[in-house]
């Protein structure tokens, strides 16, 4: 029997939705029966009400925490590995996840600081006041503080399976993200790659090894590109509902990003220069949400660049002015 809490959601997979005290609301945790227990995709945020909903959620279905062998993270947000390091104690189950997730986990103090660096030259260069950029430092910082530290036990790689899931890399919402694939019956637990009520931010994250800025929105588009590819009847997001019409979503989010390049380039050509100037004329009175905007907009520019639309340069000030290209 379930009950509320936990979901039959489609054929072997319920879902159980957990409180996470962050804006988007209830994060879902997916339960895949086997014979040998349960794997979780992903943990959920850290938070005590969420673990004792959880728990509840297992013995609806007739488990326990010890039967949890397997937690596999969509990617390394805090709604969504917040939990891992408790729900792993208390299980002893293997977490995996791809390699990149291990920096939201456990960030060494060299990757803090390389970060801090990273976005502290994102901010200058988009025109940021000294304050809005102590603003976002803070919220950086609380970002990392939710998540108790926890290593990896193994990193997954595009192609490989797990159980009856085969592993696709997703990246875009973050560089991080998986997702899972059923062949049999085309069922996507894609994380926040895909939500049915909100189109999921791709967040500006540096790239690993060198520390130059990801082109996220660039990699959300061959993500999206690639989804078309693939059969889907159903998409588990991390948020909100099932999603039954996966294809035509997806479309829409395409058709979204054209039509945000379309709005940077008009509002280029009406005089907005920098990052900072294009926040305030398409976003106003939303400036307290400037680290999502800034990756909107400098994710979109690069799809602009890219496109031949838009060309940038550095004025003496190291700050970055786009202007239109002959054929934009
Ligand atoms: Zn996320
Ligand atoms: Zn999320």
């Amino acid at each position: 029997m379930t009950t509320e809490i936990v979901k039959n959601v489609v054929s072997g997979i319920y879902q159980c939705s957990l409180p996470t005290g962050f804006p988007i609301g209830d994060v879902h945790v997916y339960l895949i029966p086997d014979q040998d227990g349960l794997t979780l995709v992903d943990a959920g945020a850290h938070r005590d009400d969420a673990n004792v909903l959880l728990q509840q959620a297992l013995a609806d279905l007739g488990y326990q925490i010890s039967d949890v062998h397997t937690i596999i993270l969509t990617h390394g947000h805090a709604d969504h590995v917040g939990n891992v390091n408790t729900l792993a104690q208390l299980s002893g189950a293997r977490v995996v996840g791809h390699e990149l997730t291990q920096t939201w986990l456990s960030p060494t103090d060299e990757w803090l600081q390389k970060e801090d660096q990273f976005f502290h030259r994102l901010y200058a260069e988009s025109g940021l006041s000294e304050e809005e950029q102590m603003i976002l430092r803070k919220e950086r910082q609380m970002f990392h503080s939710v998540v108790p530290a926890y290593d990896l036990d193994d990193q997954l790689k595009e192609g490989e399976k797990v159980g009856d899931f085969t592993v696709l890399f997703t990246p875009g919402h973050s560089n991080s993200s998986i997702a899972l694939y059923r062949e049999r019956d085309h069922v996507l637990i894609a994380g926040d790659v895909l939500i049915d009520h909100v189109s999921s931010n791709a967040f500006v994250e540096p790239d690993p090894l060198t520390f130059t800025r990801i082109p996220s929105v660039k990699l959300f588009h061959d993500t999206f590109h690639s989804l078309l590819n693939l059969k889907l009847s159903r998409v588990l997001s991390g948020h909100g509902v099932v999603i039954t019409d996966p294809h035509a979503l997806i479309r829409l989010r395409l058709e979204m990003q054209a039509k945000r390049v379309a709005q940077l380039i008009d509002q280029i050509k009406e005089g907005h220069h920098t990052v900072r100037q294009l926040a305030q004329a398409l976003f106003p009175g939303r400036m307290k949400e400037l680290m999502l905007i800034v990756s909107e907009i400098v994710g979109h520019l690069d799809l602009a660049i890219e496109r031949g639309l838009v060309k940038q340069t550095v004025d003496d000030h190291g700050m970055i002015r786009y202007e239109t290209a002959s054929n934009a």
